[in-house]
């Protein structure tokens, strides 16, 4: 296996220990066993890296727009030039096959160029006066700097988008990545330091993620705050940031719809939608979840994602020909556990999978359950793992229902050979991304966020941009 690295914290332009020199282990999900450490930061740790943000700041706002997106494509070249190792890290930290593992530090490469020129862009305007002479100027500033804190499932992904957004607009960042899958995003973060940006533009920190949120988020240096992660926790932070009057992007959970109906073509739905079910292990804000087939396609549907579910080849993410790697720590199995039984006696039927593979690694069956009644605790709590829940529908108005009945609206999929159906369901969903006849959501160009319980901002497109900068209004005449 390739060498895991000893996680640094970085704080003013410095790779170092904690102060306390504390250390958290890492386990590797598909082996169980401790493959390294990661510096575990306190307040001390946490006080110089706000320091240091604060400094970053006022030295990064004043770099040009072109010089910040020089060296942003700078960092994505470095990270593209070091995807091989960074994988193998991100692998053994955090399960998902290699190949998947690339893709995601590619992915990260191809945001940050994204990034780079969409900074570019983030022009101001001028509004006609009233009087001559007189000029009314909108000016974008940085928001100042952030306070970032990302899950294990994408390590790297989720990061990227934040500091990307971060950087092009000007603000410093501090980023609380985290703690199980350290190694990934300390790599992308190196390549933004590799490629020159200046010290405390960037800080990473790993610790106690209630400890550090509760003291970063009111801290009067932090002016904009940036969570992926659960619901619960989502609205716990953002109630802080509320009350110190912090900005504010939640990305939450989901608990998606994939719809196809009668006319589509059920064949391509059903491998397509098993494809983005199972990857990463279903560990997924955007997975598909409630699968609701329209009556005379459910069988043929079942039948084909059935299969595909079975011909997944689960196993350590290192091993060639493996698609889907175990779950990324030991919380995963009893959760999931949990839910399948409960379906089970509820009186849903159990098509493949339902049980933990083996006793050594977090590893666990492609899954596979249809005729859930809508009490079930599946149908109701985002699963996060390789859990597919099957029902069917009869008309357009049910489906639509049974879509808008949770208080999540992350993703949505369709599949129809109908353009009025693809545009009346567009419609009608409750959801921040819906996707149709194609798996197409999460390029850099294009929004990804969503409404209700999902949370609020958007981590992709022009609108990602958008809430780190704050308008400054300027009304000038002359002498
Ligand atoms: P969790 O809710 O404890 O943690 C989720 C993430 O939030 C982790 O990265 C964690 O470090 C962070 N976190 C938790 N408490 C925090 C706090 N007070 N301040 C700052 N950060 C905090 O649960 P978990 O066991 O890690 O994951 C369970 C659930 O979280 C999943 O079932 C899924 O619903 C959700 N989740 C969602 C995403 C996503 O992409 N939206 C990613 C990971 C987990």
């Amino acid at each position: 296996m390739a060498s895991y690295p000893k996680v640094q914290l970085h704080i003013d332009g410095e790779w170092r220990d904690a102060r306390s020199g504390k250390v958290l282990e890492i386990i590797n999900p598909a082996t169980e066993e401790v493959i390294g450490t990661v510096a575990h930061a306190e307040k001390v740790d946490l006080d110089e890296a706000l320091a240091a943000a604060e400094r970053g700041f006022a030295l990064w706002r004043k770099v040009s727009v072109m010089d910040r997106s020089k060296l942003m494509r700078k960092a994505a070249d470095i990270l593209r030039s070091r995807a091989d190792a960074i994988a193998a890290m991100l692998t053994a930290e955090q399960g998902k096959p290699l190949a998947e593992a690339k893709g995601e530090v590619l992915a990260g490469a191809d945001i940050i160029d994204w990034f780079a020129e969409e900074g570019r862009r983030a022009y101001g305007r001028v509004i006609p006066a009233r009087a001559e002479g007189v000029y009314q100027l909108v000016v974008r500033e940085p928001v100042g700097p952030v306070a970032a804190f990302t899950p294990w499932n994408f390590p790297i992904n989720q990061v990227v988008r934040k500091l990307s957004a971060a950087l092009a607009t000007g603000c410093s960042i501090i980023v609380k990545a985290p703690e199980e899958t350290p190694a990934s995003p300390a790599e992308l973060i190196r390549a933004f330091v590799d490629a020159g940006v200046p010290k405390g533009v960037i800080g990473l920190v790993y610790g106690v993620p209630a400890e550090i949120s509760s003291y970063l988020i009111p801290h009067p240096v932090i002016r904009k705050v940036t969570f992926t992660g659960s619901t619960p926790v989502g609205k716990m932070l953002a109630a802080m940031a509320g009350q110190h009057m912090k900005r504010a992007t939640m990305e939450l959970g989901g608990h998606a719809p994939a719809i196809v109906f009668d006319d589509a073509d059920v064949q391509k739905a059903a491998k397509t939608l098993a494809v983005a079910k199972f990857r990463n292990a279903g560990q997924v804000c955007v997975s598909p979840t409630r699968f609701l087939i329209q009556e005379r396609s459910f069988d043929q549907f079942l039948e084909t994602f059935t299969n595909t579910a079975k011909a997944i080849k689960v196993g350590n993410g290192m091993e060639e020909g493996v698609t889907m790697g175990p779950l990324a720590n030991d919380r995963r199995i009893p959760s999931i556990e949990a839910l399948v039984q409960d379906a089970v006696n509820c009186g849903a039927k159990l098509h493949t999978g339902g049980k933990r593979i083996g006793n050594k690694g977090y590893f666990y069956e492609p899954t596979v359950i249809s005729d859930l009644p809508l009490s079930a605790r599946a149908m109701n709590e985002e699963p996060f793992g390789p859990l597919a829940l099957v029902n069917r529908f009869s008309d357009f108005d049910e489906v639509v229902a049974e879509s808008n009945r949770l208080p999540f609206g992350l993703a949505a999929y369709a599949f129809t050979g109908s353009a009025t159906t693809a545009q009346a369901i567009a419609a009608k969903v409750e959801t921040g991304m819906m996707t149709i006849n194609h798996l197409g959501l999460a390029l850099p160009e294009v929004p990804f966020g969503g409404v209700k319980d999902s949370g609020y901002g958007s981590e992709g497109g022009a609108e990602a941009i958008e809430p780190y900068l704050v308008t400054k209004f300027v009304t000038q005449a002359g002498l």
